[in-house]
Protein backbone atom coordinates (compact mmCIF):
# COMPACT_ATOMS: atom_id res chain seq x y z
CA UNK A 1 0.00 0.00 0.00
CA UNK A 2 1.38 3.66 -0.74
CA UNK A 3 1.99 6.50 1.84
CA UNK A 4 -0.75 8.02 3.14
CA UNK A 5 -1.31 11.24 0.74
CA UNK A 6 -1.95 13.96 3.16
CA UNK A 7 -3.95 17.50 2.54
CA UNK A 8 -0.97 19.45 3.46
CA UNK A 9 2.00 18.34 5.58
CA UNK A 10 4.54 20.23 6.67
CA UNK A 11 7.90 19.99 4.93
CA UNK A 12 11.23 20.84 6.68
CA UNK A 13 13.94 22.44 4.72
CA UNK A 14 16.99 20.88 6.68
CA UNK A 15 18.08 24.51 8.18
CA UNK A 16 15.34 25.10 11.17
CA UNK A 17 17.57 22.34 13.31
CA UNK A 18 21.05 25.22 13.13
CA UNK A 19 18.47 28.30 13.82
CA UNK A 20 17.15 26.16 16.94
CA UNK A 21 20.40 24.83 18.05
CA UNK A 22 21.95 28.12 17.61
CA UNK A 23 18.95 29.48 20.27
CA UNK A 24 20.14 27.08 22.53
CA UNK A 25 23.63 27.65 22.61
CA UNK A 26 22.62 31.29 23.34
CA UNK A 27 20.37 30.28 25.86
CA UNK A 28 17.52 32.42 24.25
CA UNK A 29 14.49 29.67 24.95
CA UNK A 30 11.69 32.44 25.55
CA UNK A 31 9.85 34.54 23.70
CA UNK A 32 11.86 36.61 22.30
CA UNK A 33 15.25 36.88 20.98
CA UNK A 34 17.38 37.00 17.84
CA UNK A 35 15.18 34.18 16.07
CA UNK A 36 12.03 35.90 16.75
CA UNK A 37 13.60 39.43 15.24
CA UNK A 38 15.08 37.53 12.48
CA UNK A 39 12.03 35.56 11.56
CA UNK A 40 10.36 39.28 11.37
CA UNK A 41 12.80 40.52 9.05
CA UNK A 42 12.39 37.85 6.41
CA UNK A 43 8.74 38.03 6.61
CA UNK A 44 8.75 41.81 5.88
CA UNK A 45 11.21 41.14 3.57
CA UNK A 46 9.20 38.84 2.05
CA UNK A 47 5.48 40.65 1.89
CA UNK A 48 6.92 43.88 1.24
CA UNK A 49 7.91 42.75 -2.44
CA UNK A 50 6.01 43.78 -5.39
CA UNK A 51 7.58 42.23 -7.75
CA UNK A 52 10.33 44.87 -9.06
CA UNK A 53 8.05 48.03 -8.06
CA UNK A 54 8.98 50.05 -5.09
CA UNK A 55 8.66 47.41 -2.01
CA UNK A 56 5.63 48.33 1.00
CA UNK A 57 6.77 49.06 4.30
CA UNK A 58 4.96 47.11 6.39
CA UNK A 59 5.84 45.50 9.81
CA UNK A 60 5.32 42.04 11.04
CA UNK A 61 4.90 40.72 14.72
CA UNK A 62 5.61 36.86 15.20
CA UNK A 63 2.96 36.29 17.52
CA UNK A 64 1.83 32.05 19.21
CA UNK A 65 -1.02 31.47 16.48
CA UNK A 66 -2.80 33.24 13.77
CA UNK A 67 -6.11 33.15 16.17
CA UNK A 68 -3.72 35.53 18.03
CA UNK A 69 -3.40 37.60 15.41
CA UNK A 70 -6.71 37.82 14.57
CA UNK A 71 -7.81 38.40 18.43
CA UNK A 72 -4.60 41.19 18.45
CA UNK A 73 -5.73 43.12 15.49
CA UNK A 74 -9.40 43.43 16.59
CA UNK A 75 -8.21 45.40 20.01
CA UNK A 76 -6.34 47.29 17.85
CA UNK A 77 -9.17 48.33 16.08
CA UNK A 78 -11.29 48.95 19.17
CA UNK A 79 -13.35 45.87 18.85
CA UNK A 80 -15.26 45.78 22.27
CA UNK A 81 -18.66 44.53 23.87
CA UNK A 82 -21.55 44.98 21.85
CA UNK A 83 -19.84 45.54 18.56
CA UNK A 84 -20.50 44.74 15.39
CA UNK A 85 -17.41 43.03 13.09
CA UNK A 86 -18.64 42.28 9.41
CA UNK A 87 -16.93 38.90 8.49
CA UNK A 88 -16.72 36.51 5.40
CA UNK A 89 -18.97 33.46 6.39
CA UNK A 90 -17.12 31.06 4.11
CA UNK A 91 -14.53 30.19 6.33
CA UNK A 92 -12.76 28.48 9.14
CA UNK A 93 -13.43 29.52 12.73
CA UNK A 94 -10.73 31.00 13.49
CA UNK A 95 -11.82 34.47 11.37
CA UNK A 96 -14.68 34.83 13.64
CA UNK A 97 -14.23 33.07 17.13
CA UNK A 98 -11.99 35.99 18.31
CA UNK A 99 -14.83 38.16 17.78
CA UNK A 100 -16.69 36.60 20.62
CA UNK A 101 -13.46 36.48 22.94
CA UNK A 102 -14.27 39.92 22.45
CA UNK A 103 -17.99 40.05 23.16
CA UNK A 104 -18.27 41.70 19.99
CA UNK A 105 -20.83 39.92 17.54
CA UNK A 106 -19.54 38.27 14.03
CA UNK A 107 -22.03 39.80 11.40
CA UNK A 108 -21.62 37.13 8.04
CA UNK A 109 -20.82 38.41 4.69
CA UNK A 110 -21.78 35.41 2.14
CA UNK A 111 -18.88 35.10 -0.92
CA UNK A 112 -19.34 35.32 -4.61
CA UNK A 113 -18.72 32.83 -6.86
CA UNK A 114 -15.44 33.74 -8.82
CA UNK A 115 -13.44 33.74 -6.04
CA UNK A 116 -15.42 32.05 -3.21
CA UNK A 117 -14.76 34.92 -1.30
CA UNK A 118 -16.34 38.00 0.56
CA UNK A 119 -19.14 39.11 -1.92
CA UNK A 120 -18.32 43.23 -2.48
CA UNK A 121 -21.98 43.73 -3.50
CA UNK A 122 -23.22 42.05 -0.08
CA UNK A 123 -20.79 43.98 1.93
CA UNK A 124 -21.59 47.48 0.73
CA UNK A 125 -25.45 45.87 1.62
CA UNK A 126 -24.51 44.71 5.22
CA UNK A 127 -22.74 47.80 6.12
CA UNK A 128 -25.50 50.04 4.74
CA UNK A 129 -27.96 47.91 6.76
CA UNK A 130 -26.04 47.61 10.19
CA UNK A 131 -26.00 50.99 10.49
CA UNK A 132 -29.76 51.38 9.38
CA UNK A 133 -30.18 48.86 12.02
CA UNK A 134 -28.47 49.64 14.93
CA UNK A 135 -27.42 53.16 14.42
CA UNK A 136 -23.34 52.26 14.37
CA UNK A 137 -20.64 51.31 11.96
CA UNK A 138 -19.07 48.05 12.29
CA UNK A 139 -15.89 48.13 13.94
CA UNK A 140 -14.10 45.80 11.70
CA UNK A 141 -14.21 44.31 8.08
CA UNK A 142 -12.66 40.56 7.35
CA UNK A 143 -12.01 38.88 4.34
CA UNK A 144 -10.43 35.52 4.14
CA UNK A 145 -8.76 34.44 1.35
CA UNK A 146 -9.97 31.00 1.51
CA UNK A 147 -7.59 28.03 0.09
CA UNK A 148 -5.23 30.64 -0.63
CA UNK A 149 -7.30 32.57 -3.32
CA UNK A 150 -7.49 36.19 -3.23
CA UNK A 151 -10.63 38.47 -2.33
CA UNK A 152 -11.60 40.98 -4.54
CA UNK A 153 -9.49 43.46 -2.90
CA UNK A 154 -9.72 46.68 -5.19
CA UNK A 155 -13.57 46.97 -4.46
CA UNK A 156 -13.44 45.95 -0.62
CA UNK A 157 -10.71 48.07 0.00
CA UNK A 158 -12.63 51.03 -2.02
CA UNK A 159 -16.38 50.66 -0.31
CA UNK A 160 -13.87 50.17 3.71
CA UNK A 161 -12.53 53.58 2.73
CA UNK A 162 -15.43 54.97 1.80
CA UNK A 163 -17.36 54.31 5.19
CA UNK A 164 -13.84 54.51 6.90
CA UNK A 165 -13.80 50.97 8.64
CA UNK A 166 -10.53 49.42 9.12
CA UNK A 167 -10.12 45.96 7.00
CA UNK A 168 -8.22 42.45 8.55
CA UNK A 169 -7.29 40.79 6.10
CA UNK A 170 -7.39 36.67 7.22
CA UNK A 171 -3.98 35.64 5.12
CA UNK A 172 -3.87 33.00 7.17
CA UNK A 173 -4.41 30.27 4.37
CA UNK A 174 -3.11 33.03 1.75
CA UNK A 175 0.94 33.48 2.44
CA UNK A 176 2.38 34.53 -0.49
CA UNK A 177 -1.07 34.94 -2.76
CA UNK A 178 -1.05 38.43 -4.38
CA UNK A 179 -3.60 40.32 -6.08
CA UNK A 180 -2.53 42.85 -8.70
CA UNK A 181 1.27 41.76 -7.69
CA UNK A 182 1.00 42.59 -4.15
CA UNK A 183 1.51 40.27 -1.29
CA UNK A 184 -2.10 39.28 0.64
CA UNK A 185 -2.33 40.84 4.10
CA UNK A 186 -0.64 44.22 2.98
CA UNK A 187 -3.71 46.04 1.54
CA UNK A 188 -5.60 46.16 4.94
CA UNK A 189 -4.86 48.20 8.09
CA UNK A 190 -3.87 44.38 9.58
CA UNK A 191 -3.19 41.01 7.57
CA UNK A 192 -2.99 37.66 9.34
CA UNK A 193 -0.66 35.05 8.85
CA UNK A 194 -0.86 31.57 10.38
CA UNK A 195 2.06 28.72 10.47
CA UNK A 196 0.27 26.07 12.38
CA UNK A 197 1.60 22.62 11.21
CA UNK A 198 -1.05 22.11 8.06
CA UNK A 199 -0.43 25.88 6.32
CA UNK A 200 1.86 27.45 3.45
CA UNK A 201 5.18 27.36 5.89
CA UNK A 202 5.41 26.43 10.16
CA UNK A 203 6.60 27.08 12.90
CA UNK A 204 4.59 23.99 14.61
CA UNK A 205 2.35 26.48 15.78
CA UNK A 206 2.44 30.28 15.11
CA UNK A 207 1.14 33.31 13.39
CA UNK A 208 1.94 36.67 12.94
CA UNK A 209 0.14 39.83 12.46
CA UNK A 210 1.69 42.24 9.52
CA UNK A 211 1.04 46.05 10.69
CA UNK A 212 1.21 49.11 9.08
CA UNK A 213 3.85 51.18 10.65
CA UNK A 214 6.33 51.17 13.65
CA UNK A 215 4.03 51.93 16.22
CA UNK A 216 0.95 49.81 15.56
CA UNK A 217 3.32 47.35 15.88
CA UNK A 218 4.70 48.32 19.27
CA UNK A 219 0.86 48.55 20.01
CA UNK A 220 0.27 44.64 19.19
CA UNK A 221 3.65 43.59 20.93
CA UNK A 222 2.49 45.47 24.31
CA UNK A 223 -0.42 43.95 24.24
CA UNK A 224 1.15 39.97 22.46
CA UNK A 225 3.17 40.60 25.95
CA UNK A 226 0.59 41.30 29.19
CA UNK A 227 0.35 45.25 28.71
CA UNK A 228 3.12 46.15 31.17
CA UNK A 229 3.90 49.64 32.32
CA UNK A 230 6.82 50.73 32.98
CA UNK A 231 7.67 50.50 36.57
CA UNK A 232 9.76 48.37 38.72
CA UNK A 233 7.32 45.97 39.87
CA UNK A 234 4.00 44.92 37.71
CA UNK A 235 1.66 47.76 36.85
CA UNK A 236 -1.18 46.76 34.66
CA UNK A 237 -3.49 49.62 32.96
CA UNK A 238 -4.94 47.31 30.33
CA UNK A 239 -5.66 43.91 29.51
CA UNK A 240 -3.02 41.93 27.58
CA UNK A 241 -2.19 38.36 26.46
CA UNK A 242 0.61 35.78 26.63
CA UNK A 243 0.53 35.71 22.32
CA UNK A 244 4.43 35.89 21.33
CA UNK A 245 6.01 33.87 19.62
CA UNK A 246 8.67 31.73 20.91
CA UNK A 247 12.44 32.14 20.15
CA UNK A 248 12.54 27.90 19.27
CA UNK A 249 9.46 28.12 17.13
CA UNK A 250 10.94 31.23 15.11
CA UNK A 251 14.12 29.21 14.49
CA UNK A 252 11.75 26.67 12.74
CA UNK A 253 9.89 29.85 10.73
CA UNK A 254 13.75 31.31 9.76
CA UNK A 255 14.61 27.64 8.46
CA UNK A 256 11.45 27.39 6.19
CA UNK A 257 11.41 31.01 5.05
CA UNK A 258 14.45 29.40 3.15
CA UNK A 259 11.98 27.61 1.30
CA UNK A 260 8.75 29.24 1.10
CA UNK A 261 8.98 30.49 -2.63
CA UNK A 262 9.43 27.10 -3.31
CA UNK A 263 6.69 25.65 -1.68
CA UNK A 264 4.60 28.15 -3.41
CA UNK A 265 5.17 27.17 -6.42
CA UNK A 266 4.99 23.78 -5.67
CA UNK A 267 1.33 24.15 -4.70
CA UNK A 268 1.18 25.99 -7.98
CA UNK A 269 2.51 23.29 -10.05
CA UNK A 270 0.33 20.62 -8.31
CA UNK A 271 -2.46 22.65 -8.69
CA UNK A 272 -1.55 23.08 -12.96
CA UNK A 273 -1.24 19.11 -13.33
CA UNK A 274 -4.88 18.62 -11.39
CA UNK A 275 -6.71 21.34 -13.90
CA UNK A 276 -4.62 19.54 -16.90
CA UNK A 277 -5.36 15.80 -15.39
CA UNK A 278 -8.86 16.82 -14.95
CA UNK A 279 -10.13 18.81 -17.93
CA UNK A 280 -12.06 15.95 -19.59
CA UNK A 281 -13.52 14.14 -16.46
CA UNK A 282 -17.11 15.75 -16.80
CA UNK A 283 -18.91 16.40 -13.58
CA UNK A 284 -15.74 17.94 -11.81
CA UNK A 285 -14.15 21.73 -11.93
CA UNK A 286 -11.28 23.02 -10.51
CA UNK A 287 -11.23 25.98 -8.97
CA UNK A 288 -8.86 28.36 -10.90
CA UNK A 289 -7.77 31.81 -10.49
CA UNK A 290 -10.57 33.72 -12.01
CA UNK A 291 -9.29 36.66 -13.77
CA UNK A 292 -5.39 37.46 -14.10
CA UNK A 293 -5.10 39.91 -11.00
CA UNK A 294 -5.98 37.14 -9.34
CA UNK A 295 -2.53 34.96 -8.50
CA UNK A 296 -3.37 32.22 -5.76
CA UNK A 297 -0.70 30.60 -3.84
CA UNK A 298 -3.55 27.23 -3.97
CA UNK A 299 -2.37 26.28 -0.53
CA UNK A 300 -5.41 23.63 -0.92
CA UNK A 301 -6.19 22.28 -3.97
CA UNK A 302 -10.30 22.42 -4.69
CA UNK A 303 -13.28 21.11 -7.25
CA UNK A 304 -16.39 21.16 -7.24
CA UNK A 305 -19.16 18.38 -7.98
CA UNK A 306 -21.99 18.50 -10.63
CA UNK A 307 -24.70 17.19 -8.53
CA UNK A 308 -25.59 15.03 -11.41
CA UNK A 309 -22.26 13.17 -11.18
CA UNK A 310 -22.70 9.82 -9.72
CA UNK A 311 -19.85 7.95 -8.10
CA UNK A 312 -19.51 4.32 -6.25
CA UNK A 313 -20.96 3.65 -3.00
CA UNK A 314 -22.95 7.39 -2.77
CA UNK A 315 -26.34 5.24 -1.78
CA UNK A 316 -24.29 4.59 1.73
CA UNK A 317 -22.92 8.07 2.13
CA UNK A 318 -23.45 9.15 5.63
CA UNK A 319 -25.00 6.04 6.88
CA UNK A 320 -22.53 5.84 9.78
CA UNK A 321 -21.73 8.21 12.56
CA UNK A 322 -17.66 8.67 11.94
CA UNK A 323 -15.28 8.48 14.63
CA UNK A 324 -12.74 11.77 14.38
CA UNK A 325 -13.33 14.24 12.66
CA UNK A 326 -11.59 16.81 10.19
CA UNK A 327 -8.33 18.26 11.78
CA UNK A 328 -8.91 14.84 14.00
CA UNK A 329 -5.51 14.92 15.38
CA UNK A 330 -5.48 18.15 16.77
CA UNK A 331 -7.28 17.37 19.86
CA UNK A 332 -10.44 16.35 21.73
CA UNK A 333 -13.20 15.95 19.07
CA UNK A 334 -17.08 15.45 20.92
CA UNK A 335 -18.66 12.20 19.25
CA UNK A 336 -21.60 13.24 16.99
CA UNK A 337 -25.07 12.36 18.29
CA UNK A 338 -26.06 11.69 14.58
CA UNK A 339 -24.34 11.12 11.19
CA UNK A 340 -26.05 13.75 9.46
CA UNK A 341 -26.91 17.66 9.67
CA UNK A 342 -29.07 19.81 8.42
CA UNK A 343 -26.61 20.85 5.71
CA UNK A 344 -23.78 18.91 4.50
CA UNK A 345 -22.15 17.88 1.20
CA UNK A 346 -23.70 15.81 -1.20
CA UNK A 347 -23.78 12.36 -1.38
CA UNK A 348 -21.35 11.95 -4.19
CA UNK A 349 -18.93 14.35 -2.38
CA UNK A 350 -19.46 12.05 0.87
CA UNK A 351 -18.58 9.16 -1.70
CA UNK A 352 -15.85 10.28 -3.14
CA UNK A 353 -13.91 11.37 0.13
CA UNK A 354 -14.57 7.46 1.37
CA UNK A 355 -13.31 6.40 -2.18
CA UNK A 356 -10.08 8.70 -1.58
CA UNK A 357 -9.99 7.48 1.90
CA UNK A 358 -9.79 3.85 0.98
CA UNK A 359 -7.21 4.37 -1.17
CA UNK A 360 -4.89 6.11 1.12
CA UNK A 361 -5.74 10.14 0.01
CA UNK A 362 -6.73 12.33 2.88
CA UNK A 363 -9.77 14.75 1.11
CA UNK A 364 -12.14 17.21 2.57
CA UNK A 365 -15.12 18.75 2.41
CA UNK A 366 -14.89 22.56 2.00
CA UNK A 367 -15.76 24.89 5.09
CA UNK A 368 -19.21 24.61 6.33
CA UNK A 369 -19.96 28.22 6.31
CA UNK A 370 -19.87 29.87 9.65
CA UNK A 371 -24.04 31.26 8.92
CA UNK A 372 -24.59 27.44 8.67
CA UNK A 373 -22.63 26.93 11.95
CA UNK A 374 -25.16 25.83 15.05
CA UNK A 375 -22.67 27.89 17.44
CA UNK A 376 -23.52 30.83 15.10
CA UNK A 377 -26.96 30.69 14.64
CA UNK A 378 -28.10 33.84 15.91
CA UNK A 379 -25.71 36.26 14.58
CA UNK A 380 -26.76 38.43 12.07
CA UNK A 381 -25.46 36.85 8.31
CA UNK A 382 -25.84 38.56 4.61
CA UNK A 383 -26.42 35.61 2.22
CA UNK A 384 -26.56 35.27 -1.31
CA UNK A 385 -26.43 31.41 -1.47
CA UNK A 386 -22.83 30.86 -2.88
CA UNK A 387 -21.01 29.86 0.06
CA UNK A 388 -23.54 26.99 0.71
CA UNK A 389 -24.08 25.75 -2.39
CA UNK A 390 -20.07 25.35 -3.04
CA UNK A 391 -20.11 23.45 0.55
CA UNK A 392 -22.52 20.98 -1.03
CA UNK A 393 -20.33 20.50 -3.86
CA UNK A 394 -16.99 21.25 -3.09
CA UNK A 395 -13.81 19.22 -2.09
CA UNK A 396 -10.53 19.58 -0.92
CA UNK A 397 -7.28 17.44 -2.66
CA UNK A 398 -4.04 17.30 -1.51
CA UNK A 399 -1.41 19.91 -2.46
CA UNK A 400 1.57 19.98 -0.09
CA UNK A 401 5.09 20.17 -0.92
CA UNK A 402 5.30 16.01 -0.52
CA UNK A 403 2.31 15.98 -3.32
CA UNK A 404 4.63 14.58 -6.47
CA UNK A 405 3.32 14.37 -10.18
CA UNK A 406 3.02 10.64 -9.37
CA UNK A 407 1.06 11.34 -6.45
CA UNK A 408 -1.27 13.59 -8.60
CA UNK A 409 -1.88 11.29 -11.06
CA UNK A 410 -2.76 8.54 -8.84
CA UNK A 411 -5.29 10.65 -7.28
CA UNK A 412 -6.67 12.08 -10.46
CA UNK A 413 -7.45 8.21 -11.33
CA UNK A 414 -8.44 7.20 -8.46
CA UNK A 415 -11.16 9.64 -8.59
CA UNK A 416 -11.56 8.60 -12.10
CA UNK A 417 -11.88 5.03 -10.35
CA UNK A 418 -14.43 6.07 -8.66
CA UNK A 419 -16.99 7.56 -10.99
CA UNK A 420 -20.08 5.42 -12.14
CA UNK A 421 -19.94 6.25 -16.31
CA UNK A 422 -23.10 5.31 -18.25
C1 LIG B 1 -5.58 28.50 10.13
C2 LIG B 1 -6.45 29.66 10.04
C3 LIG B 1 -6.45 30.68 11.01
C4 LIG B 1 -5.78 30.60 12.35
O1 LIG B 1 -4.54 30.15 12.41
P1 LIG B 1 -3.94 29.32 13.65
O2 LIG B 1 -2.48 29.59 13.47
O3 LIG B 1 -4.31 27.90 13.43
O4 LIG B 1 -4.48 29.86 14.92
C5 LIG B 1 -7.23 31.80 10.79
N1 LIG B 1 -8.00 31.91 9.71
C6 LIG B 1 -8.04 30.96 8.76
C7 LIG B 1 -8.90 31.18 7.57
C8 LIG B 1 -7.29 29.80 8.89
O5 LIG B 1 -7.37 28.85 7.97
Amino acid sequence: MRERILLCLAHMSGKEQDFIKEAFDQNWVVPLGPNVNGFEKDLEGFVNDREGAAPLNKQVVALSAGTAAVHLALIACGVGHGDEVLVQSFTFCASSHPITYLGATPVFVDSERDSWNMDPDLLEEAIRDRIAKTGRKPKAIIPVALYGMPYKMDRIMEIANRYEIPVIEDAAEGLGSRYRGQVLGTFGKYGVLSFNGNKMITTSGGGALICDNAEDKRTIMWYATQARESYPYYQHEAIGYNYRMSNICAGIGRGQMTVINDHIAHHRHVQELYCELLKDVKGITMHCNPAPEYDSNFWLCTATLDPELRVKGQENAYKEVITGAVGGAAGVIHTASSATTDCQPNDNVEALRVCLDKANIEARPLWKPMHKQPVYKDAPAYVNGVSESLFKVGICLPAGPYVTDDDVRYIVDTIKESLIND
